[in-house]
Order: structure tokens, then C-alpha cells, then sequence
């Protein structure tokens, strides 16, 4: 029988979030038995052409036109989306930015920053643009399920992979809702 598909994506994140599914340890070959990874910064895949997939994970939240193009390709092709960590679910730490206009940002990253001699703002047609504001994944897309945490613990994305293996929504029991 043909393997579920699963494409990850690693967006405005740390990489916090699959540096948790891998710290499953020995838990991570059964549930690489049971699927097909595609698309996944995991194997350092950089094209985002996805192929059809049963499930899309996302870790981290949307700041530029890039991230943004990538979720909405996910979109279109996962049946399921499961968003990872707190970026992704809430936007996280990355919303800090959210009330500077992007303009200021760039001139204090890039010119102003006392350690900076003869700054620029970094322009180039390959370099995507900022978004005004970051957003949670679920303020563009439909999410299907959500794995709070900062990160998620290892038995929260277990817990969440498990039951959507087998054609079910988690519900999350609060007690790995926690990183011991
Ligand atoms: S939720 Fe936490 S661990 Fe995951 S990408 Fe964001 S900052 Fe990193």
C-alpha cells in the first residue's frame, strides 16, 4: 500500500520545531515507516513544486512575499494542514515586529545598527519582500491542526502525527502540551 505523503515547511522560524520532531529519537523511525516525506528542509529539499500529499506541516509564521508563495503552494496541495510551534499557530516572537512600519526596520538592521559602517537596505530581485506584518499561518490558509508550544514537545508531534495517520483530528491531552 502506497505511503501517506507528507511535505514540511520551514518558514519565519527558528527551526526550533523540527528540531523537536527529531528529538523523537528512535520514536522517529516508526513514523518514517509509516510515511512518505517529500518536500522538507529535513532533507535540505529547496524546491517548492510540491507533489500532492496527504499532510502539510508548518513550522513558523509569514513575514515575506516568499513564505507567503510557499503556504499558499502548500495549500493547494496538502489534503491536511498541521501547523507546529507557536510561530506558525500564533505568529510568535516574530510579531514583535508587527507595529514598526518595515521601512524603519530595515534603515535600524541594516544602516543604524551601531556595529554597521556604510550600510545599505539590502535590494535585489531574488530577495523577498517584507511583509507590513507577520502573520499566523491561519490568517491566509485553512489549518486543520494545530501543535502549540515553543517548541512543541517531541510526544506533542507524535501524538498530533499519530492521530491524523489514522484519520483523526488530536485532540491534545494538556499534559504534552508542556516541554519537561
Ligand atoms: S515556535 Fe518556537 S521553536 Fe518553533 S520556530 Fe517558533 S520560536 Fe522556534
Amino acid at each position: 500500500m502506497e505511503k501517506p505523503k507528507v511535505a514540511t515547511v520551514w518558514l519565519e522560524g527558528c527551526s526550533g520545531c523540527h528540531m523537536s520532531f527529531l528529538d523523537l529519537d528512535e520514536g522517529l523511525a516508526d513514523i518514517l515507516a509509516a510515511v512518505e516525506l517529500t518536500v522538507t528542509p529535513i532533507t535540505d529539499f529547496k524546491d517548492y513544486d510540491f507533489p500532492e500529499a496527504t499532510l502539510g506541516i508548518i513550522e513558523g509564521a509569514v513575514g515575506n512575499t516568499e513564505q507567503l508563495e510557499i503556504l499558499h503552494k502548500l495549500r493547494k496541495k496538502c489534503q491536511v494542514l498541521m501547523a507546529w510551534g507557536d510561530c506558525a499557530v500564533f505568529g510568535g516572537v516574530n510579531t514583535l515586529r508587527n507595529h514598526i512600519p518595515t521601512e524603519v526596520l530595515l534603515t535600524r538592521g541594516f544602516i543604524q545598527t551601531e556595529s554597521t559602517v556604510d550600510g545599505v537596505l539590502p535590494v535585489h530581485q531574488e530577495l523577498p519582500a517584507l511583509l507590513p506584518q507577520v502573520l499566523a499561518v491561519n490568517e491566509i490558509v485553512p489549518i486543520e491542526i494545530y501543535v502549540p508550544g515553543c517548541p512543541p514537545s517531541p510526544e506533542a508531534i507524535a501524538h498530533a502525527l499519530q492521530e491524523v495517520l489514522q484519520g483523526r483530528i488530536q485532540r491534545m491531552p494538556t499534559g504534552i502540551l508542556h516541554f519537561d
